[in-house]
């Protein structure tokens, strides 16, 4: 049956259809980590649907929190009226909240998916602004939407977007592995930070007075980068110095990922936007802004949406988002994540095809490399993408699901649940280390 489904679906569907290119896989059933084939083989899943399964798959909180809406009667759509079930889902949120967020801040529902709360986060900080430029990151991933699309790095992704790419000026992001401002934390970040300021200082550098600066903590799909916490505090000092709103996008990171609730508080830095989306509809698409108040200048109705009362997804967001923090999944995602990074890095010691080992909390990657190639003239290594597809091929066929990413798609994503066992971790990192031997033969 999956090999038909596989055929008829590879006919059918768009040609720019992405995860199951590389992931030839007819999922039938999961729980927790693991999910089920239509061929009867179990995987362990390190994608965890791009990192939205906080609790796993088919969590039994979050499967009786929708049972109880639909045994309700409630309705299942109200577009955005006020509902008890929306209010519980607003409290709970507000409860994770930086205490300023939370206590003179807004929410907007946005929906259903990421890329339309970074579009309402764009729109909003222009409209509060009367500014239309926007400062965004290389490397950044925010979505496929016209101003989302802008931001995000991609040049080829972007190409397409028109007239919205002119009003971004991207800023390098501090990857420090290939850090264009040299690597060692404070000081790149130092030298990213002028870098920054000058540009928004010097009259003839060609940079307006933009609406905000858009981040991410900790790049996903740009190849799993932490950007340093000093690096993090400038942009904060730059952006507020000069009255620019700071939006960061915690849809990835969100949600306990990197070993806090959100990724922001481990630099203290708060921000003026945070778009948040994935984990925070336990399974289901919801996605939110949230941000201060004084921002909110927008008249009725300038964002609408049809879909933006989703009352499965906040019911099973708002139990996720309390059993993340009643259980510390936070806490045990840095911790284990810590664990399993320094057994990476182990690993990496033996096969220097491994270039790198970075992330925070349980969003780890492994920055696959040439060996065999010429360094260039910084001392690195260049990418190496036919190595890591070959890894994702072997860790299929291990029965583990991993992700890649990065700029040339040469970086191994782990994205577990937070809900993953020391066990499972172990079979993970057991199964992945195999993967890597057998690929590089
Ligand atoms: N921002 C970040 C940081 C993301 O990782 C993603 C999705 N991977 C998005 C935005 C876009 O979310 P969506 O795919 O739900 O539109």
């Amino acid at each position: 049956a999956g090999e038909g489904i596989l055929r008829r679906q590879s006919l059918r569907e768009s040609a720019a259809r992405t995860y199951a290119r590389s992931l030839p896989v007819v999922p039938v059933r999961a729980r927790g980590m693991t999910v089920e084939g239509a061929d009867g083989r179990r995987y362990l899943d390190c994608l965890s649907g791009a990192g939205t399964l906080a609790l796993g798959h088919n969590h039994p909180v979050v499967l009786e929190a929708i049972r109880a809406v639909l045994d309700s009667g409630a309705p299942l759509h109200v577009l955005d009226l006020a509902t008890p079930v929306k209010d519980a889902f607003t409290t709970a949120l507000f409860e994770t909240l930086p205490p300023e967020l939370a206590a003179h801040g807004r929410v907007q529902f946005c929906g259903p998916a990421g890329t339309d709360a970074v579009e309402a986060a764009i729109k909003l900080v222009r409209n509060a602004t009367g500014h239309a430029g926007l400062l965004a990151f290389t490397g950044a991933y925010h979505g496929m939407t016209a101003a989302a699309l802008a931001a995000t790095g991609d040049t080829a992704a972007r190409a397409t977007v028109g007239e919205a790419d002119a009003r971004v000026t991207r800023l390098p992001y501090p990857y420090e592995y290939r850090c264009p401002f040299g690597t060692g934390g404070d000081r790149g970040a130092e030298l990213s930070a002028r870098w920054t300021a000058s540009l928004l200082d010097d009259p003839k550098g060609g940079v307006q007075q933009p609406a905000g600066m858009l981040l991410e903590v900790v790049q996903g799909e740009g190849g799993v980068i932490p950007a340093p916490e000093a690096w993090l505090r400038r942009m904060r000092e730059i952006t507020a110095r000069r009255g620019i709103p700071l939006i960061v996008d915690e849809v990835q990171t969100g949600v306990g990922r990197t070993g806090t609730f959100w990724a922001v508080e481990q630099s203290g830095i708060v921000p003026d936007v945070m778009v948040l989306s994935k984990a925070i509809g336990g399974s289901l698409p919801l996605a939110v802004i949230v941000y201060r108040e004084e921002l909110d200048t927008w008249r009725p109705g300038a964002h609408a949406g049809t879909f933006r009362g989703n009352q499965l997804a906040m019911a099973a967001g708002a139990v996720t988002l309390k059993y993340v923090r009643e259980h510390g999944l936070d806490v045990r995602a840095g911790t284990l994540g810590s664990r399993m990074s320094a057994r990476l890095r182990g690993l990496a010691a033996h096969h220097p095809c491994i270039g790198d080992v970075r992330g925070r909390g349980l969003m780890i990657g492994l920055e696959l490399v040439d060996t065999e190639a010429e360094p260039d003239e910084y001392g690195s290594l260049p990418a190496a993408p036919r190595l890591a597809a070959a890894v994702q091929q072997e860790a299929l066929r291990r029965g583990l699901i991993i992700e890649l990413g990065g700029r040339h798609s040469s970086v191994v994503r782990l994205l577990p649940p937070l809900t993953i066992t020391d066990e499972q971790a172990e079979a993970v990192l057991d199964r992945l280390a195999d993967s890597i031997a057998a690929a590089e033969r």
